[in-house]
């Protein structure tokens, strides 16, 4: 893209293997053509997000409060995993799709991410890690699971996900990248086609159109059945399954019921269902179920061959887990 925008191929190389390889974050000009620092002067950003705050978990979660260029903010999460940490993006400002369950959706859009605004994200954060905690400071998997609906904005972030996984760029694998959706199904429909071969997951949480309605309201106008068909045509690789989230609410979609309604969907299919007991945040109007109910829910479960784990989500004390991010309340 650079290089269609005027950059010879050489000086693209030498600026992604000195932003991407090297880790540096000042602009580099030295070794340019005097065109192509013209160039990059005129055209390219070296600005990553800015940390307005930083809260730390007495687990290791890390969350960030970035500040963007025109005053809005946007938050990412390092979740830490066996000295290791998986970074959660977000991928736009708010979201459109309003789950009930969900703080970012109280939000509302206030608008898309650029690219550079969803690396800067990694990039930020894999600075401070490097300054604060150098023994630890390995990003080894993303989630974009932050706040936004990614496939809402499918095209920077698929942008974003070739400079992840380009050799010439932070040459990460593809199945350590992960993309949720609420089931957004015209970005299903060019997954295909368009999206780099990373994993999929899907916010599922019931398969009753009433109940599904109630937490996620695209599914009126994106109902699951036509959402699971669009996933269930995208190719998968060998050894790759899809994700499917279930959101487990005390006394809404806990029921023996809805297990069932599960496992006969997904039963015999490429799927692994990650359980979460919904984590309450202020005004949240449902409640976590009980260690008892969440095991009971998962045996039902069990009966279809489904493979599934419950998930107790990180960073509670500073409202860092799924579905709590919410730039303005923070
Ligand atoms: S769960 Fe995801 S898609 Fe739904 S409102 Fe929250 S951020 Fe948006």
């Amino acid at each position: 893209m650079l290089v269609s925008q005027g950059l010879s191929v050489s000086g693209a190389t030498l600026l992604f293997n000195w932003h991407y390889k090297l880790r540096q974050f000042e602009p580099c000009t030295e070794d340019f053509a005097k065109a192509s620092q013209k160039f990059i002067e005129e055209n390219l950003s070296f600005a990553l997000p800015e940390i307005d705050t930083i809260q730390e978990s007495d687990d290791r979660t890390v969350k960030f409060l970035f500040k963007l260029h025109d005053g809005r903010k946007i938050e990412t999460v390092l979740i830490p995993s066996n000295k290791k940490y998986g970074i959660c993006l977000s991928s736009q400002v708010g979201c459109a799709m309003k789950c009930s369950f969900c703080h970012t959706g109280l939000q509302g859009l206030e608008r898309h991410l650029g690219t550079h605004e969803i690396v800067g994200q990694l990039l930020a954060a894999q600075k401070w890690l490097t300054e604060n905690r150098p023994d630890d400071d390995r990003i080894s998997t993303m989630v974009f699971m932050g706040q936004g609906e990614p496939l809402h904005n499918f095209d920077s972030v698929r942008k974003a996900i070739e400079i992840f996984i380009t050799q010439h760029g932070l040459c990460y694998a593809a199945d350590k990248i992960t993309v949720s959706t609420a089931g957004f199904l015209p970005g299903l429909e060019r997954w295909k086609d368009e999206m780099p071969g990373v994993n999929i997951a899907l916010s599922l949480h019931s398969m009753d159109t009433a109940k599904r309605n109630e937490l996620i309201p695209i599914n009126a106008k994106y109902p699951v059945e036509k959402v699971l068909d669009a996933i269930d045509k995208i190719p998968k690789k060998k050894k790759s399954f899809v994700i499917y989230e279930y959101l487990l609410a005390k006394g809404f979609n806990d029921a023996e019921v809805d297990a069932c309604q599960l496992g006969e969907r997904l039963q015999g299919k490429r799927a692994f269902v990650n359980i979460i007991p919904f984590n309450p945040f202020p005004g949240a109007k449902y409640e976590r179920p009980t260690r008892e109910e969440v095991d009971r829910f998962k045996a039902w479960l069990d009966v279809y061959d489904v493979p599934s784990l419950v998930r107790f989500t990180k960073g509670h004390d500073i409202l860092a887990a799924c579905g709590q991010l919410n730039s303005k309340s923070s």
